[in-house]
């Protein structure tokens, strides 16, 4: 039934710690004490990544669809779920953390190619002075 995934250490997210551990970026892991629990944390950079799943997260994509059975109660779940991504991103603004949210849509079902683009990417992002960014499937 699900049309997507939750949790830590999700398969996404394993793909792409892996490929940024390969171009010898090093990261702390959901660490806690920082808003929201992210998946990565570049402290020497102030930055953090999170790895998000569509459906929980309620990202407007193909990934995303409202299940039939009982959709009432599934846009509830998922809208709390979307303002507690919005306080998070605010609260980790304010305590300067640069931010990037990887989608689940870039990397599941994409193959390899796509996973070593978006691991690019995110170096690039990591190596820059951006504040916010994200990294969404086509
Ligand atoms: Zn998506």
């Amino acid at each position: 039934m699900m049309a997507g995934i939750r949790g830590k250490n999700t398969r996404p997210e394993i793909a792409i710690r892996h490929a940024l551990h390969r171009r010898g970026l090093r990261y702390g892991l959901h660490v806690a004490g920082l808003p929201g629990k992210p998946d990565m944390v570049f402290r020497p950079r102030r930055a953090v990544i999170f790895v998000h799943g569509c459906f929980w997260h309620g990202h407007s994509c193909p990934l995303f669809r409202l299940p039939g059975t009982r959709p009432e109660f599934w846009k509830a779940k998922i809208d709390g779920n979307r303002t507690r991504d919005c306080k998070v991103q605010q609260q980790l603004e304010s305590m300067g953390w640069r931010q990037l949210t990887i989608w689940e849509c870039a990397i599941r079902g994409r193959g390899p190619a796509a996973i070593d683009e978006v691991a690019d990417r995110a170096a690039a992002w990591l190596n820059s002075k951006n504040t916010l960014a994200e990294i969404r499937g086509p």
